[in-house]
C-alpha cells in the first residue's frame, strides 16, 4: 500500500452536513458507526480489516472488555471498550450479548478516534471538552465536506456551525457558538441564539473584552468578504 498517507488524510476529512447525530437522551452528540465504516470502505477501497483482538466476558463481575484492532495495509491501531451488565446475566443471558455489542462498538470508536475521524465534525460541539484548545483550532476552520467539489458553493470565511438560532432559525457561525459558551451558566444546548438575537440580559453577562474581541473579529470578516 503506497498511498497510506492519502488514505489517512481522507479519513480525517469532514463528513457531509447533518452527519453529527444528537443522542436521544439529549446528552451530547455522536457520529453513527455505519458512517465511520463507510468512510473506511471508501477511503481504503475496502482494503481494511477489523478484528476483535480480545474479548473478556466476566459473568460474576458483570462486565465485558473488548479490544478491537483496525488494520489499513500493514498498519494497525487498537481501541478498547468496556461495558457493564445492569442485571443478572445468569438469569438473563441476553444481557451478555448487549454488553458485548456495546463494548465492541466502543472499542471500534476508540480505534477510529486515533485517526481523528469525525473530529472536524464534532469539534463545534466539543469546545468545552477538547476542541476549544488553541492547538486544535485548525479543526474549526471551514472546509468542504468530503466528496463536495471545491468551488461548488461559495466558501464561507466565517465558518458556520450546525447550531440553529431559536429565534431566526439561522445557523450560528462558529464564532457565535463560541461566544455563547462565554456567557456564564448558560446551557448552550437549549439556549441557542445568533449574536443579534441574544437577549439583552444575557448579552450583559459577557465579559467586556470577549464582546469587543467578537465584534472586532466579525467586522474584519465583513470587510474581507
Ligand atoms: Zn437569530
Amino acid at each position: 500500500m503506497d498511498n497510506y498517507q492519502e488514505i489517512i488524510a481522507s479519513l480525517k476529512q469532514r463528513f457531509p452536513e447533518g452527519t453529527v447525530t444528537h443522542r436521544k437522551d439529549k446528552k451530547g452528540v455522536y457520529i453513527p458507526n455505519q458512517v465511520y465504516t463507510d468512510r473506511l470502505e471508501t477511503a481504503t477501497g475496502s482494503e481494511w480489516d477489523k478484528e476483535i483482538k480480545e474479548l473478556d466476558i466476566s459473568v460474576p463481575h458483570r462486565y465485558v472488555k473488548a479490544i478491537v484492532q483496525i488494520r489499513i495495509g500493514p498498519y494497525t491501531r487498537d481501541g478498547y471498550g468496556v461495558s457493564i451488565m445492569n442485571g443478572d446475566p445468569a438469569a438473563e443471558p441476553k444481557l451478555i450479548r448487549t454488553a458485548v455489542d456495546q463494548a465492541v462498538n466502543e472499542a471500534f470508536i476508540d480505534a477510529i478516534d486515533t485517526y481523528e475521524m469525525g473530529w472536524k465534525d464534532l469539534a463545534p460541539y466539543k469546545l468545552e471538552d477538547w476542541a476549544g484548545n488553541p492547538a486544535l483550532a485548525h479543526l474549526l476552520q471551514s472546509g468542504p465536506p468530503a466528496g463536495v467539489e471545491v468551488g461548488a458553493a461559495p466558501m464561507q470565511s466565517f465558518a458556520v456551525s450546525n447550531h440553529k438560532c431559536l429565534k431566526c432559525k439561522a445557523n450560528l457561525t462558529i464564532a457565535e457558538w463560541e461566544l455563547l459558551g462565554r456567557i456564564p451558566n448558560l446551557n448552550r444546548e437549549s439556549m441557542v441564539y445568533c449574536f443579534e438575537d441574544i437577549p439583552a440580559h444575557l448579552k450583559r453577562k459577557l465579559p467586556e473584552q470577549v464582546l469587543t474581541d467578537f465584534e472586532e473579529k466579525r467586522n474584519n470578516e465583513r470587510r474581507s468578504t
